[in-house]
């Protein structure tokens, strides 16, 4: 009898920052861990651009608009700092050396022509994501050149041919549907190939269907990564590794909590709820891409790869003890309360509220209502603060005489995160009663109907102590 085994190749994604590609050292451990990868798997790596280099193209463009008198000297420092890892990392008699630096040489002149650009023209967010994307050409290119130089057969691809994007410049959404195809046609025969071994794409952009370059925030490679997981996800069996300087999540930012430790295991709803909340560890967007194919997440310590302590997220909700498992804030925050009588009596005032601000590109932190419906508080970042201010105070609606409108500027958030708040009831209780003791007072309060995280709004001279409280009574209660 045959047994027919349908089983799938297993396929690494892997994402490396822009410290993993800084010099000699870094591109050496990067080497020793595609090698070990290698022996198990089909490997694709997505490259961010060197580090520093994402703020230097905006350095350039911000300068390129005004004046443009430093964006010689930029321009010379991004080709030098270049062309000093390629130095570093590729022998000069390899015809890869060659092929680095004449690259190299031909996107600096883009970039320069693009700086004469946009002097002539308004500056724009697209003209933006066109001179950021030079950051991941650059690096992915030299990248993979360099696999190839020491024996890795290696292709390079840009990746505005692979993901199609929405036209929302400098934080674009992919396009998954139709960036499945693209990726599957144009990587799927290679993957095929018998003498090949790695795919290497740029991470950060993607482009709109009428070819404009879109880039995805910063910190889009992690994106990058996300989807080419999803889209091969049908055809391999595939897993994601996110290179980082850190071992993982940490359940508390170590900047401002006394005791922290690592998350081993945690679900992807609770690794969005941490992303969002002030941890920086990944893009927040690529859980959820993650998420809708439930392919395994993996954050690694770059320098520390063979280490058990990194953080695996997959879709099992790991339920222990502890029934919360983190506590993460936003330290700087404003707080805008809009109050009036009126709005019992006048529906709507929240949509307007809320399109008001989303057409002006205010990202909201947290919402409140108060039941009595004479209120409305939301949380927003700080820099926005002036903004929305103004936005409100010109209004034809909210500018009116029957709305006050406070602002406050001190204001801190904590989240207290944990999929098992679910089914236990009592836990907000506990929370605002330790706080109480504390004498911290709670200035607004949300939870999300997910009942996954609490949100406490505090004042920020009593951040470090609310954290601190809450995880010596939660989490470090043994
Ligand atoms: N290079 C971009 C940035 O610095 C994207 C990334 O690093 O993921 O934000
Ligand atoms: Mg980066």
């Amino acid at each position: 009898m045959t047994i027919l085994t349908n089983e799938k190749s297993t396929l690494v994604v892997m994402k490396f920052g822009g410290s993993c590609l800084q010099d000699a050292r870094s591109f050496e451990q990067t080497t020793k861990i595609i090698k070990k990868y290698l022996k198990e798997s089909k490997l694709i790596i997505i490259t961010s651009a060197i580090k520093g280099i994402t703020d230097q193209l905006i350095d350039f463009y911000n300068k390129s608009c005004s004046e443009g008198s430093e964006c010689k000297y930029i321009v010379e420092d991004l080709y030098n700092s270049h062309e000093k890892v390629i130095d570093q990392i590729i022998d000069k008699n390899k015809i890869e050396y060659k092929n680095s630096i004449e690259f190299l040489q031909k996107n600096i002149d883009e970039l320069t022509q693009l700086g004469r650009v946009i002097r002539l023209i308004r500056p724009s967010m697209d003209v933006l994501d066109i001179i950021l994307s030079y950051g991941e050409k650059l690096s992915t290119f030299i990248v993979a050149q360099f696999l190839n130089s020491i024996g890795y057969a290696s292709e390079f691809i840009s990746s505005d041919e692979i993901i199609l994007t929405d036209d929302n410049f400098g934080k674009a959404l992919p396009l998954l549907d139709e960036t499945e195809l693209l990726i599957n046609k144009r990587i799927g025969p290679i993957l095929k190939t018998k003498d090949f071994d790695i795919v290497c794409i740029t991470g950060f952009y993607g482009s709109t269907k009428d070819k404009k370059i879109t880039t995805f925030g910063r910190g889009g490679t992690d994106l990058t990564a996300a989807i080419l997981a999803y889209c091969l996800q049908p055809n391999y069996d595939c897993k994601v590794i996110y290179w980082k300087d850190v071992k993982g999540f940490l359940n508390a930012d170590p900047r401002i909590a006394e005791k922290t430790a690592l998350l081993k295991n945690i679900s992807y709803i609770e690794a969005k709820e941490l992303a969002f909340f002030g941890s920086k560890v990944l893009h927040p967007l690529c859980l959820d891409v993650n998420e809708k194919r439930e392919i395994p997440s993996e954050i690694r310590d770059f320098y520390n790869p063979e280490s058990e302590d990194y953080t695996l997220i997959t879709k099992n909700v790991v339920q222990d003890k502890k029934i919360i498992k983190a506590i993460t804030s936003i330290k700087r925050l404003s707080m805008v309360t809009i109050e009036s009588g009126t709005m019992v009596s006048l529906p709507g005032t929240a949509s307007k509220l809320f399109s008001l601000l989303g057409e002006n590109n205010i990202n909201i932190k947290f919402i409140s209502q108060s039941s009595s419906e004479n209120n409305i508080t939301f949380g927003i970042d700080i820099e926005d603060s002036m903004n929305v201010s103004a936005l409100l105070r010109h209004s034809e609606f909210f500018g009116k005489q029957w709305f006050r409108i406070k602002i406050d500027n001190d204001i801190s958030l904590i989240a207290v995160i944990g999929a098992g708040m679910l089914h236990t009831p009592g836990i907000a209780g506990k929370v605002f009663t330790i706080l109480g003791n504390n004498k911290i007072n709670v200035r607004a309060i949300a939870q999300g109907s997910s009942e996954l995280n609490i949100t406490i709004i505090i004042e920020r001279k009593d951040c470090k102590k609310a954290i601190n409280t809450l995880y010596d009574a939660f989490i470090n209660n043994r």
